[in-house]
């Protein structure tokens, strides 16, 4: 830390970003990437926006929002392109929470919530996930904070209702409630379909996840023209040009690929149903997963230790240290054969001398 730092940063503690190897020796089932490649058409639409480069970027975003509007039901007034949809989370802490109107969100969810809250000198509040690692909706009920639920939830993939939601935004009128989707599309209810009935909810999505594009850094949010509007009053204030015109032409691409996103997800939803089952088989407990990883414990070997082992070994996985799920790693779905070569190493550890 150098003199300089502002002293309301010298606790900040950052993010941190599952790991990055540099070279091609893992299989990479950490950060929840797509094992499948981008759309060809988001590949070459950015191709041809490369070759104008010497111009800023549209800071309006209009092809990119006219598509999503066509696509979600939306008018284009109710979305707002970021550089991810870490970005908007961002806005919307900077937006909608100070210390009069305070953040909350799940003691078990996805770590950006709380780096967020600290950065932007927001105090928050953290509400225990029950023993199963479900969210008690009725904790959530007329709370007088701006609410966040990532749904499915991360890291443990359990997803809320449709009419859960419905239930926490009509209990709490006065207060944004964000649900952050990165996940949609694995069978899990998209909350889209509320947002011109509740005008205090927004839907953050992103295209890192199922649509093979989490190095172009795109994400957008969904959800009443005033909410955007106040969105865009920290965008502008912030980053006008804050998505390249590479990752916007990429994102027309994709969007005009849909069919390429629907049957990933299709065959991602197979995969996890053939991790979990293989996983049960094995003797671990699967947490029930509509997303594309799967949270899993065994009772027999130690988490931290079986992490260690699979990277050794070539297969990369998430393990966070939290207390509470210190006896968990998350496993990134991928393709059945990169899944195949998961449960050959698994094997070797487990039926080689004990961890
Ligand atoms: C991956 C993820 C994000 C962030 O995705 P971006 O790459 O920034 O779009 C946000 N929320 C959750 C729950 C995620 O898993």
């Amino acid at each position: 830390m150098s003199k300089f730092l502002k002293q309301s940063f010298s606790q900040l503690v950052p993010y941190t970003p599952g790991e990055q190897p540099k070279d091609n020796k893992y299989i990479k089932l950490n950060t929840n990437e797509s094992p499948f490649p981008p759309s060809k058409k988001a590949v070459a639409a950015a191709k041809k926006a490369a070759k104008k480069l010497q111009l800023y970027s549209d800071p309006e975003c209009l092809k990119l929002r006219e598509k999503l509007a066509e696509i979600y039901g939306v008018k284009k007034e109710q979305i707002i392109a970021t550089n991810g949809s870490d970005e908007v989370l961002n806005f919307a802490f900077m937006a909608f929470c100070d210390e009069n109107t305070p953040a909350a969100f799940a003691d078990i969810t996805y770590g950006f919530y709380k780096v967020f809250a600290a950065v932007n000198n927001v105090p928050f509040t953290q509400i225990p996930l029950s023993d199963d690692f479900t969210i008690n909706v009725d904790d959530y009920l007329g709370i007088n904070k701006t609410i966040f639920i990532a749904n499915p939830n991360a890291p443990t993939g359990i997803a809320l209702t449709l009419s859960e939601i419905e239930k926490i935004l009509k209990a709490n009128p006065n207060n944004i409630v964000v649900i952050d989707e990165a996940y949609t599309g694995l069978g899990a209810e998209s909350a889209v379909s509320l947002v011109n009935k509740y005008d205090n909810l927004l839907v953050t999505m992103t295209f890192s996840k199922t649509r093979s594009m989490a190095g172009a850094r795109l994400g957008f949010a969904i959800g009443s023209k005033d909410i955007i509007n106040d969105l865009n009053t920290v965008r502008y204030s912030t980053n006008p040009y804050n998505v390249n015109s590479m990752t916007l032409a990429a994102g027309v691409g994709a969007l005009e690929d849909q069919e390429y996103t629907i049957k990933n997800c299709k065959t991602i939803m197979q995969n996890r149903a053939y991790t979990t089952l293989e996983l049960k088989k094995r003797g671990f407990s699967v947490l029930e997963s509509l997303s594309n990883f799967v949270f899993a414990t065994h009772p027999k070997f130690n988490a931290n230790e079986l992490y260690l082992s699979l990277k050794q070994n070539g297969v990369l996985v998430r393990h966070f240290t939290d207390e509470r799920i210190k006896d968990y790693n998350r496993i990134t779905i991928g393709s059945k054969a990169q899944m195949q070569q998961f449960f050959k190493v698994l094997d070797t550890i487990m039926q080689g001398e004990k961890l």
